[in-house]
């Protein structure tokens, strides 16, 4: 996948986007990444990217020359043509089912705002809005990187043989995941839990599906509303104390 990212401030994923699984899937060939700054596409004397809101109002808003001429010059710089999306809040939310249906793409453009945002005439470019959560950030960089990690996970080839996506909080079952332990055994005071040491595999995924359980019904309960529960599941959070709604 090519992944494009427009920006004034390029600098701000320097590395990030380098490093790690995503600096090994890059140098796999699965991902090819490519910042821009929007700056360069300015038709402006000063390199101005923003200007006053119409109607009055804090703050100043980007600029649409700049954006509209580097999208499009950077739609151009390959034969497949971008999904677009910018980064606001005022976005569908992400989640694993949009960064699951993203990851099917051969190409995206990521616009990052900064500001009070852009002028609105830059929506008509965009395929998407995506928001990273209900909040509000200086910038659409940093939503940008959380988008392009989560999405990355579910490209082929991008997790190792050992890594899964499928077994995570909000995937498979939709429940939140079990708590994972390490060496030593035993570590200031704190024993690891019995049943991950005996080997028995039966025992060990039944005690994990019930702290996922627990751990869902005390974090968020929310899910597990929506989460496919069987009668034991709900028999067991109710001994344990949750009251459930029928
Ligand atoms: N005035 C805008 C509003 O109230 O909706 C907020 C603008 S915000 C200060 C500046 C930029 O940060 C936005 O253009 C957007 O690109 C990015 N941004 C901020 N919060 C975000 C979020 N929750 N998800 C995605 N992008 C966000």
């Amino acid at each position: 996948m090519r992944i494009d990212i427009l920006t004034i401030f390029p600098e701000m994923f320097g590395e990030t986007i380098h490093s790690s699984i995503l600096g090994r899937a890059e140098e796999k060939g699965i991902l090819e990444f490519f910042t821009h700054n929007i700056r360069d596409y300015s038709q402006n004397k000063h390199r101005n990217t923003d200007d006053y809101p119409y109607g009055g109002g804090a703050g100043m808003v980007m600029l649409a020359q700049p954006i509209f001429d580097c999208v499009e010059a950077v739609s151009a710089q390959s034969e497949v043509k971008p999904r677009c999306i910018y980064m606001g809040p005022r976005g569908k939310r992400l989640s694993t089912e949009v960064a699951k249906e993203l990851a099917l793409e051969e190409r995206l453009l990521i616009l990052a705002g900064h500001y009070e945002g852009i002028d609105e005439r830059v929506m008509s470019l965009m395929d998407d809005e995506i928001s990273i959560g209900d909040y509000v950030l200086t910038g659409g960089e940093l939503p940008a990187m959380v988008l392009i990690d989560c999405l990355s996970r579910f490209i082929p080839g991008v997790l190792g043989s050992g890594e899964s996506a499928e077994e995570e909080s909000f995937s498979g079952s939709g429940l939140l995941e079990y708590p994972q332990y390490t060496r030593p055994a035993s570590f200031r005071g704190m024993d690891v839990p019995e049943v991950l040491l005996n080997g028995n595999h039966a025992e060990i995924e039944k005690w994990r599906h019930h702290q996922a359980l627990l751990t869902t019904a005390k974090n968020r309960p929310d899910i597990l509303k929506k989460a496919l529960l069987s009668e034991k599941d709900a028999a067991f959070l109710r001994d344990s104390g949750f009251e459930l709604e029928k």
